[in-house]
C-alpha cells in the first residue's frame, strides 16, 4: 500500500497579478452601472468595482469567472467537497479504476489522517484496516474475478482520491467561509486554508475579506498537540 500526502493544485491559469480576472468581472458589472467609461487598462478600475461589490454583496457578478482545482484528498473529504452544489466535479473512479493493474502498482493508496502521528498506537490501528483493506479487495479483483466497482465496498473512507472542484468566485467564497473556520474538518482545513491563502496572494479583492485563523491559531493537530 502506497501513502499520499493530501495536496491541491490549481489547474486555471491566473494572470500576472490577477489583472484579467478581475477586469473580466468588471466589463460585466459595469453593463449594469453603464459606467464603461471608467475602465482603466491598469485594472485599478477593476480592482476598485470588484472591491465595491464585494463590500455591498452584489455577487452576482462574481458568478461570471471561473476556478478549477485538483484535490488530492481521501474519499471523506471529497464526499464533503460534492456537497457545494454549484460547482463541477470530476472524481477518480472507484468503479473504472482497477486498482490491481499495473498502472497502480497493483496496490492502494490510502491518506494518513495528519493527527495519527507515525509509530503510535492510533497509527497500527488505521494501517492495520488499510492493510487489510487492501488485501481483501486484491483478491476479490484478482482471485474471485469481482468487478472492482463490487469489490470498492471494502475500502475504507481514507482511500485515496482525486477530485478537480470548479466552481465561480461566488462559489468559492461560500465554499472558503465554510470550509476554513476551525468548525470544518482538520483535513479540510489543511487544504483549504493554504489554498484561500493562495488565492488571495493571486486574485486581487475577491476573496480579501475572508479572515482564516492558519497556520497560527491552527487547532487542525490539537489532538496531538496536548500529548
Ligand atoms: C462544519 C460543517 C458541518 C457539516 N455537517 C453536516 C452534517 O452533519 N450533515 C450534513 O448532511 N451536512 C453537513 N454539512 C454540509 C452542509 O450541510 C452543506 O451541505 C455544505 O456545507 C454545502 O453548503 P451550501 O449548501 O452552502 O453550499 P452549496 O451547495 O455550494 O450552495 C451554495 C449556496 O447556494 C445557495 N443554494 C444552493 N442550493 C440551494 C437551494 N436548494 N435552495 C436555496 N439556496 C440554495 C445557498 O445560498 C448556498 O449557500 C456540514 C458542513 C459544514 C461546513
Amino acid at each position: 500500500m502506497k501513502i499520499v500526502e493530501p495536496k491541491y493544485e490549481i489547474l486555471t491559469d491566473i494572470s500576472e497579478g490577477g489583472i484579467k480576472e478581475l477586469q473580466q468581472i468588471e466589463r460585466v458589472a459595469r453593463v449594469c452601472y453603464k459606467s464603461e467609461d471608467k475602465i482603466t487598462p491598469d485594472g485599478e478600475s477593476a480592482k476598485k468595482l470588484v472591491g465595491f461589490l464585494v463590500k455591498q454583496g452584489h455577487e452576482a457578478m462574481l458568478e461570471h469567472s471561473q476556478l478549477s482545482v485538483l484535490f488530492t484528498c481521501d474519499r471523506a473529504i471529497a464526499n464533503e467537497l460534492v456537497r457545494h452544489r454549484i460547482a463541477s466535479f470530476a472524481q477518480e473512479s472507484t468503479r473504472y479504476c482497477n486498482y490491481s493493474k499495473e498502472k497502480f502498482g497493483g496496490e492502494l493508496s490510502f491518506v494518513k489522517p495528519s493527527y495519527i502521528s507515525d509509530g503510535t498506537r492510533e497509527y497500527y490501528a488505521w494501517e492495520t484496516v488499510c492493510v487489510d483493506a487492501e488485501a481483501a479487495y486484491l483478491c476479490m479483483v484478482s482471485d474471485l474475478k469481482l468487478r472492482p466497482e463490487q469489490a470498492r465496498c471494502v475500502l475504507p473512507l481514507c482511500l485515496k482520491t482525486e477530485i478537480v472542484v470548479t466552481a465561480n468566485y461566488r462559489e468559492w467564497r461560500n465554499i472558503f467561509k465554510l470550509r476554513t473556520p476551525v468548525a470544518a474538518h482538520p483535513q479540510m482545513r489543511e487544504l483549504m486554508c493554504p489554498l484561500l491563502l493562495e488565492v488571495q496572494k493571486k486574485i486581487p479583492v475577491v476573496f480579501d475579506d475572508i479572515y482564516t485563523f492558519w497556520p497560527a491559531d491552527d487547532q487542525t493537530r490539537k489532538g496531538s498537540m496536548v500529548k
